[in-house]
Order: C-alpha cells, then structure tokens, then sequence
C-alpha cells in the first residue's frame, strides 16, 4: 500500500524456484497421463467383452481445443480436417471470434466440395458451437437436433435451426452466440432472412406464457415480438413439453403444437440476458441487423441511472444480510451484518485452511461456547455462501469483558480457560482471517480491511531504504530481539531471488512485533507508517456524539507507572505507565450486561449516568443515541474505552488504562510531556463545529424526504381519482394503468429544494458513514491513520449436516425400464408378474439367431430339438443397433419384453 514501489519487488515469479516448479508440473502431468493410459487399457479391455452397447470406448483422446473439436464432431466432418485451422486462429484471436471464423470457413469449404447447403451450415455451426463450449459438451452433437431450409411467406428460403434439450448445457452466451454463428454462416452462404409471420410471432409469446419449467428469464411479450420478428435465423426446435398452444397451435414452419423448451431457452436465457456479449461481436465484426440486440444490452443499465453521470455515488460497503435467511433456533449468530463486535476482516489464508474455509484464532472459537470447531461451517456475509472454520494463533483474540469490569484481548487458549467463568461480556469476536482469492473465487469486490500489522510490515519493509533506516530501526526497537539481515527497502539490488528472502525474513519478522507506544510513534513519525495494533483504537466506532464529552473528562486523567494488579489473565500487552479515570466506575454494575439491550432506548435526558457525570450530544442523524445502550450500562468514560479497544482494569471506583490509551489520547489531540497529559491541539472546537454541519446537512436530508413522502401522497391521489373515473368509463386494466401512470406524472417533481445543497449533505453524510471521526484526527495528527475495523463480517453458524451424502434405500443396482407397470412403488416383480410388457426401448437385431431384442445381448432362449425353449439358457448373441426409420431422433420404441421369462433366466444364471 505504500506508494514508493520499485520494480523488482512487484515481479510476480521472482523468490518462485520456477525451474523446479516446471519440473513438478511436468511429472504432474506425465502422472495423469499415465494413469489415463491405464484407465483407457482396462476399458478397452472391458469393452472387447461385448456387454456395451458399443465394443469400444467412445471418448476420443485428445490434446487440445483443436483436436477434441474434430474427433467430438467426426460423424459430422466426413474427415474433413479442422484442426490445424483451429490452433492457427486460436492464436491469434479468442475463442468466441474463432468459432465465428471457423463455423464460417468449415460451412463454405463443405459448400465447396459440393455438399448441400444444410448439410454445410449445419456442420458450420457444429463447429463453432464445439469451440465456444471447449468441445467438452455434448451440446453441439444434441443441443442442434437440426437445421432446416424454410420458406418465408415470399417463397424465399431462410434458415432454421432446431434446439434441443442439451443446449441448455452450453450455458446462455454460447447459446446466443449460436444463432449469430448461424446467421454469420447464411451471410457467407447467401441465404435471406428469416421474415416471421404474425403467427410464428405469437405462438412463441403464446409458449412462454404457457410454460411452467424454470427460466432465468421471461421476457414481456412485447420483447418477444421484437426478437422474434428481428432475429435473422429463425430459433426453432422439437416439442419438449406435453402442454400445447390452443391459440397458435398448428402455424407454418412449426412442426408440432407443443411447446418447444429449446426454443424458450434460447430466446430467454440466451439472447435477452447475453445480450451484451452478442452486441460486443456484432459491433465488432460490423453484422448488419442485429441492432435491436442494442436495445437488450443496455436495457440493464439504464435502470441504474448510469446515465446520469453526476449522479450520487455512495462510498459506503452495502451491508448484506443474505445470511441471515434461515436462520435456525438453537444456532448461534456471531454478528449482525457489518455490527461491530463482530468478526473483524483481515485478509490472509492460515496454513491449514483451505478453499472456501476462513481462520479464527482458536480463544474465538472458545468464547464462543464451543459452538465453532475446526470444521464448522459458517454462512458469512463477505464474500458469501458459507465458510468451514480453521484456526489461526497468528491472527487476534476476542476481546472481553469480564465481571470484574477488566477489558482486555485474549490471543491465548490456555488463558481462555482460565477465566471463562468470569467473562461477561464479548465485545469483539476477534478477527476472521479470509484469503483475498475468496473474494475473486465468488466474484466478489475487495472490501476494506483494518490496518494489521501486516499491513504495517509491509509499509515498513519498502520504508527500510538504506543501512541507516536500518539502524536507526534497530536501536529504536532494541530489546525486540534481533533484526533480520538485509536491507528490505534496498531499490538497486543484483539478486531479486536472494532479496525476496531478505524481504519475507523482514515481513515475518515485523509481523509479528509488538511495540510500544514510543517506538511505534517515532516508527510511524520516521518511516509514515500508520498506528499498528495494539496502537490502532477503533475510531470509526466512537460515534462523534460521544466526543466532546470525551474530550472534557480527558485532562482528568491521571498518568501512573504500571504495577502490579491482582488480575487472572492480562491484556497481550501492557505499556509502561498507564493512565487512572478517578470515580469513572462509580455506580457500574456487571450485572447490567446479563441484560439484554431494551427494545427502546430511552430519550437522553432520561438516562442516568454511570462514573462520570457527563453525558454525550444529543443525538445527529437517529432518533436514538448511537451506542446508547453502551452508555447505559457503562457510561461515558469506560464506554469510550471499550467502543475504542483500550484495554483497562478497575481498581475501586477508579477505571486503569494499561494499553492503547496513548494512541486515543495522540489522537484526540493530546500527548504526555513529564508525566503530564498536555494538549496539543485543541479538538474540541473543530468536533463541534463537525457536528453543526453534521445537523444541517441532516436538516436537508430530512426536508427532503419529507418532500418526496409528501409527492408520493399527491400523486397517489391523483392516481386513483384518474384510475376510478378511466374504470367507470369502462377501460381496460392496462388503459386504466396508464391513465392513473399519466395522471400521476402529471404531478410535477421539483427537485430538492437547493439541489447543490441537497448534493453536498449527501455526500457528507455518507463520508461521516465511512470514516467517522478519523478525518478530524487526521487533521490535527502529524501521525498516519489507516482505519483498525473499517469492515465487520457478519455470519451465523451454518448447517452442515444438512448435506449428508445421498443415499438410495434400498440401494439399486441396475435401472431397467417398466414404465408404470411395477405400480405405484414401480416394483419390478410387480411388472415381472405381468408375464410380457410393453416398454419403449431401443430396436436391436441379434447377429446369431436375427430376432428383435432390445438388450446387447440376445435375450431369446435356446430352443431343444423338439423345438422347446430351454430355460435358463439363452441365445446371448452380440445385437446391434437397428437402422432408425424416420428422421426422429428418438431411438426408443414400444416393445413387448418378456420380463418374467428374462428374469428366471438371469435368476437360474446367477444360481439363485
Ligand atoms: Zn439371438
């Protein structure tokens, strides 16, 4: 994060043994391709035995994207070589342009060799829908059943392509990129347009209304019309469903009055909601005719307000409470979306995590009662779905309070236990430790994270230029133990692989220090590195109401030399002198956090004080004090401490701050000179100026929601006086809509009051959102300050034993088709009872005894010399497929089947 960056440090491979990587890969793959060698053997092997349908194994071997393409399509290609093409464009352009060339350049080299125009643009397309799904699918042997040549109602021919059930596979972009493959193929092929009439226009609305399986999208019928009647390809396909159009049943071109399920697909999933990326290829290659696919693209956009661009944009992270749907009784939530005192994020991956997994220091999963493990799987809010739990001690503790009124982290298991009976309160869940490659997995932005010492390290190390900055580091920490070698920062160095190491000895090292207050300052004042913890109070957590109370209860403090306290268990980190509040715990009761935070908190005037008799501002933009039930059960001063992490002990009436104090007083613009606290800079004057803008600016706002609140009302009179006069005069629902729409718009909106103004108040309160009172302490701090928790992770415990493995009871061991014949509990004995059934199944002949069996091997009994089957044995001939009739692509067909028979053979073969 620093802004010196020089070169070497920002190569990727360097500090990467690439050679020896290279090495791995290589045996990786010479493993897999062995053990694909052996796998294929043994089919190959099983295979010979004759009891597939096929005595060979059907998935071709190949290396590449070129290859797969021409062996997955080789029934298709007559051997007409497309490989070699592939790899040469594939060099130079991206996959969706090669499979428009390509589609292009196959269709016409078929047309060349004389073949007939669908059988050219039919290969075409195959091709170009094999690349763009990677020839890995089957989407372009079945997701095509066909293509046709049709007549427009002018005579002229267009093209048809008919989709089938498994382009659903081929996922919404390949499917729309398809039909403009198609269309690209009939412009190389000089065929015209597909020009619907109004018939094949409505029988596709008509299919959409009347279809009931899942769509990611619907299009409204006036959508429809506009593709159908603009598309130049005619989308067509077989009848899927069992549901037929009444209205548009039988229209020209379209075989069947049943709804066509490739077709909806296509329209709905491929070319409304891809829309962008069909228009990216046709602006590009310049394809005439496809400008309503414009229409489509920017459809999601303009709803957005995009195109408004002084329009208000929020800096704030939206919180997400997705997770907290179904959330189950007995299941514990560990935070609100974005609450503090919920999981802080610091990104990183501890060593035993691993892919969708996050880390917890494992005193966190201990204060939690247990309810987190290793392995507990969690819902979070950032980046979503769920997580499975791993530790990490590198990462911070919870922090707690316990009935002795002590505040402090607990990094340390061991130390946990020691006094989980005493706690009483857990104000900070501690941190969750999340890889950034979560984030990019669920595709997900990046979410600030707290100034760590990571982060610290990192600034430092490129910070630490020369021998002297090393020094001078050195003898400011002394006592830490010795510093790494090297010179991390050094800019010119001959050897980026040796200092990549010196570089990660130094992050290791810094990562893990611990200094005090001095040392950390004159660190941060040298090098402008910001305050690491434990020198890093939440600020964005003290709402600026709090602050100048705060500030007037300061100069009371009084500063004292550490000694030795009667306490179980201490803070990480102590500093050398502390500061006593005098009577700040007066009247505090731990009792009061076993209460739960009343529904209302009561008006400010209302509340008593706790220690200290001073109070916070009343409050700016809520009904309600920010933190008010805090100031309830703590009051003003130990509130203070807890809502910034100061860690502090009481001893009587009196409350002891023993770490961190000295950054909160530095940053409310104090600092300690001869055992004296001396204010440097007055904060006061400038908070309160703060909070008077803060009250205009929410002055405006409300005004303004007011004003809106109240043209609503208008405008929903005025709509329903029109909508009730447009019914009496007996119009439609849709007239009658848009006459209350036209009536209601009818109401002028004004605008804000002052626009300029309105403008500025939103944008400082959503800067007041963001960065709370930080920004005032930038102002009079010489010091740097990154937020400590800009963003809490919300998340609850999930519910992994939901997902048991499946299991059938009783388990099958086969799938034999009886259609209903077994009854209800589709028993196979049931049908077996039956003698004879008629189930559809494949036609095969038997190559031995040439009868009509539907199994690979010849079911039909051997028959004795008196002509009587013998039971028990069976022909058992090798069958073969039998030619389909038809141009169907369905092979099934009914047939009796002698099931009682079959199975007492295969029951006598087995010897049961
Ligand atoms: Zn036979």
């Amino acid at each position: 994060m620093s802004n010196e960056t020089s070169t070497n440090h920002l190569n990727p491979l360097i500090g990467v043994d690439v050679p020896r990587l290279e090495k791995e890969m290589e045996r990786y793959q010479q493993i897999l391709d062995d053990h694909a060698d052996h796998a294929y053997r043994v089919a190959e092997e099983a295979r010979q035995l004759g009891l597939d349908p096929k005595p060979f194994v059907e998935i071709p071997r190949a290396n590449d994207l070129a290859s797969r393409t021409e062996k997955l399509l080789i029934e298709h290609l007559d051997s007409y070589p497309v490989a070699d093409d592939i790899r040469a464009l594939l060099a130079e352009h991206d996959r969706e342009t090669t499979s428009i060339m390509m589609a292009q350049r196959v269709a016409k080299g078929f047309r060349e060799k004389g073949y007939d125009m669908v059988k050219s643009i039919d290969v075409g397309l195959r091709v170009g829908l094999a690349i763009l799904t990677e020839a890995v699918l089957v989407a372009p042997l079945e997701g095509i059943s066909e293509v046709r040549l049709l007549n427009n109602v002018d005579g002229s021919p267009f093209v048809s392509v008919h989709f089938a059930g498994p382009i659903r596979a081929a996922g919404g972009t390949a499917q729309a990129l398809a039909v403009l493959i198609a269309d690209m193929i009939r412009r190389e092929l000089n065929v015209g347009p597909y020009i619907p009439s109004d018939g094949e226009v409505e029988r596709v609305k008509e299919e959409f209304g009347l279809y009931r399986g899942n769509l990611q999208y619907r299009p409204s019928p006036a959508e429809i019309d506009e593709i159908v009647r603009a598309c130049p390809v005619m989308i067509n396909g077989e009848s899927t469903e069992s549901i037929e159009c009444a209205g548009y049943g039988r229209v020209r071109n379209i075989d069947e009055a049943r709804i066509r399920g490739g077709v909806l697909l296509v329209i709905g999933e491929g070319m409304c909601l891809k829309a962008p990326k069909i228009q990216k290829h046709t602006e590009r290659l310049k394809v005439p005719g496809w400008d309503f696919i414009s229409k489509f693209a920017s459809k999601g956009k303009e709803d957005k307000g995009g195109s408004d661009k002084d329009a208000f944009k929020s800096r704030r992270v939206a919180p997400i409470d997705k997770f907290m749907k179904d959330i189950i009784a007995g299941r514990p939530i560990f935070g609100g979306p974005q609450q503090p005192g919920g999981f802080r994020l610091r990104y990183g991956r501890g060593r035993p995590s691993g892919l969708a997994a996050a880390s917890l220091n494992p005193a966190s999963m201990l204060v939690l009662d247990d309810f987190i493990t290793i392995g507990t799987q969690m819902k979070i809010e950032r980046p979503g779905k769920a997580c499975a739990v791993t530790p990490s001690n590198d990462s911070e503790g919870p922090w707690v309070v316990l009935s002795s009124g002590q505040f402090l982290r607990i990094d340390e298991s061991e130390h946990l236990r020691k006094i989980h009976g005493d706690i009483r309160s857990i104000w900070d869940n501690g941190e969750i430790v999340i890889g950034y490659g979560e984030f990019m997995e669920n595709n997900k932005n990046l979410v600030p994270a707290g100034y760590t010492t990571d982060w610290w390290a990192s600034d430092l190390i490129d910070a630490l230029e020369t021998e002297e900055d090393v020094n001078a580091f050195s003898e400011i920490c002394k006592g830490l133990g010795q510093v790494p070698d090297g010179i991390p920062g050094a800019v010119d160095v001959q050897d980026g692989f040796a200092q990549f190491h010196v570089r990660r000895r130094w992050h290791r090292y810094l990562s893990k220090l611990t200094l005090s207050w001095d040392q950390a300052s004159s660190v941060a004042e040298r090098w402008r590195t910001a305050l690491a913890p434990p020198h890093n109070p939440w600020f964005l957590d003290l709402p600026i109401e709090w602050v100048p109370a705060l500030l007037d209860v300061l100069p009371n403090g009084i500063i004292e030399a550490q000694t030795d306290i009667d306490v179980e268990v201490n803070h990480p980190y102590q500093e050398d002198s502390w500061m006593r509040f005098k009577g700040a715990a007066k009247g505090w009761q731990a009792s009061t956090m076993d209460k739960l935070q009343p529904e209302t908190i009561p008006p400010l005037g209302h509340m008593e004080t706790i220690g200290l008799d001073v109070k916070p501002e009343e409050p700016i933009f809520d009904d309600k004090l920010p933190e008010g039930w805090t100031f309830m059960q703590h009051g003003l001063l130990k509130g203070a401490l807890l809502l910034l992490g100061v860690s502090h002990h009481h001893d009587g009436d009196d409350v002891v701050a023993t770490c961190g104090w000295q950054a909160m007083i530095h940053g409310l613009g104090y600092s300690v000179k001869d055992g004296r606290l001396h204010q440097n800079v007055d904060l006061k004057s400038l908070v309160e100026q703060r909070i008077v803008e803060l009250r205009n600016c929410n002055t405006v706002l409300r005004n303004e929601s007011t004003r809106l609140e109240e043209l609503k009302k208008q405008r929903a009179v005025v709509r329903i006086a029109a909508e009730t006069e447009a019914r009496q005069q007996g119009l439609g629902i849709a007239e009658t809509d848009q006459v209350g729409q036209g009536a209601a718009d009818s109401v002028e909106d004004t605008g804000p009051e002052n626009a300029a103004l309105y403008k500025t108040s939103l944008r400082i309160h959503d800067d007041h959102v963001v960065d709370g009172i930080l920004p005032l302490i930038r102002e009079i701090s010489s010091l740097r300050w990154e937020h400590a928790a800009p963003q809490r992770v919300g998340c609850r415990m999930g519910r992994p034993e939901k997902s048991a493995p499946r299991e059938m009871s009783p388990r099958s061991h086969m799938l034999f088709p009886i259609a209903l014949e077994g009854g209800n509990q589709r028993l196979i004995s049931n049908a077996a009872g039956k003698g004879s059934i008629r189930v559809q199944m494949g036609k095969r002949i038997c190559s031995i005894c040439g009868k009509d069996s539907p199994f690979i091997q010849c079911h039909h009994r051997v028959v004795d010399d008196a002509g009587i089957p013998k039971v028990g044995e069976t022909c058992g001939g090798r069958t073969d497929m039998k030619e389909a009739t038809g141009n169907s692509r369905r092979r099934g067909e009914m047939q009796s089947v002698p099931l009682e028979s079959i199975i007492e053979d295969a029951q006598l073969r087995i010897g049961m």
